[in-house]
């Protein structure tokens, strides 16, 4: 797994550079073909390719597929291994993407070897890998949609939560607005009172957003990003702010979308544009998940370790098949810390074991 590993994440394969995300995506496709799984590349213009592969089983039993679901791009620009190598140290991988999420990658392939090779593998497996999910899966949404309304059950190889990797039963629904307003612009000191600024506006705007924030019920609104105006003796004419809302339940998702779109400028010169939405629905806590994790429990104690189940703000695409209804486990990649972060880094002893959790829960 180790080698394995070393030579995806020496593949490296930022969002925004196809060419490299396609060459990560072929390193995976050799490897399924060579375990006999049915390739199938579904061919994409602005990012990289989407990796598809079934794996049959040889015997009559046909039954319906788990899908296996992750991705093979990285927030890691290309040239990131030179300050950032791969570097196996005190029980630790460090390097681009081994945790988000080339490690999870390895082990849902050798999961499935470990099955063909047990001639355990009962039902068919579809393991199913994008390269948009680092920037909102907006691409290969439609295609994870699909796949996944043909399948029992969908196992995320995203990263497990905290030291001990907790699956992860549920994460927030996250949301991307704008704000714009434009404004009136004037000389601040010649022609002061014909001047309406676009920036006070937008600071009274910002102050309404807080308002929208709940904590009790999982919703959070940040305004990220503000920028506008031009010089400081110049009353702004326009002004713009980024804001990201979490929501932990859907039914709060128009809620939080008519109180956006309620806004209304105090200083009626300016006008305001609102834009954006929401971009991936909550993956709620249902019966159907905490079945699912009981048995990855309990699975988990047999084979000798205790797993936790925990739940994120953080946004997979295992939002988008929860909210179709499919049961869907998260959390099942590596464990480790640091994604996105200059100290990325796996823990070793966990992948086996949690290998072996992963081919468990696909008998
Ligand atoms: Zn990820």
């Amino acid at each position: 797994m180790l080698q394995m590993l070393s030579e995806l994440v020496h593949v490296e394969s930022p969002s925004n550079d196809k060419a490299a995300v396609d060459r990560a995506v072929a390193l995976v496709a050799s490897w399924s073909e060579s375990l006999r799984g049915r390739v199938k590349i579904h061919r994409q213009q602005e990012f990289g390719d989407l990796l598809e592969v079934r794996f049959t089983p040889r015997s009559a039993h046909r039954g319906t597929p788990l899908m296996l679901l992750g991705h093979l791009d990285t927030v890691w620009e290309m040239g990131t291994l030179r300050h950032m190598p791969w570097r196996l140290k005190a029980g630790r991988i460090h390097g681009p993407g081994v945790l988000d999420m080339k490690a999870g990658v390895i082990m849902a392939l050798t999961a499935v070897q470990a099955l063909l090779e047990l001639h355990a593998l009962s039902r068919p497996v579809i393991l199913l890998l994008n390269s948009d999910e680092e920037v909102g899966s907006t691409c290969s949404r439609a295609l994870t949609e699909r796949v996944a309304r043909t399948c029992e059950a969908v196992y995320v190889l995203e990263p497990g939560q905290g030291d001990a990797g907790a699956y992860k039963t549920a994460r927030k629904g996250v949301g991307n607005y704008r704000l714009d307003v434009t404004g009136v612009a004037a000389h601040s000191g010649v022609d002061f009172s014909n001047g309406h600024s676009a920036i006070l506006e937008l600071a009274y705007q910002i102050e309404r957003l807080r308002n929208f924030t709940d904590l009790e019920r999982g919703i959070t609104v940040n305004p990220g990003v503000i920028a506008g105006g031009t010089r400081s003796n110049v009353i702004a004419a326009h002004a713009w702010a980024e804001i990201d809302v979490r929501i932990a339940r859907a039914g709060d998702a128009a809620r939080i979308d008519r109180s956006f779109h309620k806004l209304t400028c105090r200083d009626r010169a300016c006008t305001l544009k609102v834009s954006g939405g929401l971009n991936r629905p909550p993956m709620e806590r249902k019966k159907a998940i905490i079945e699912l994790f009981k048995k990855a429990q309990s699975l988990a104690a047999i084979l000798g370790f205790s797993l936790e189940e925990a739940s994120t703000g953080g946004g997979s695409d295992g939002n988008f098949t929860a909210a179709l209804g499919i049961p869907t486990l998260d959390g099942m990649g590596a464990v480790g810390a640091g994604a996105h972060a200059s100290h990325e880094f796996i823990v070793v002893e966990h992948l086996a074991p949690r290998t072996a959790l992963l081919a468990t829960m696909m008998l």
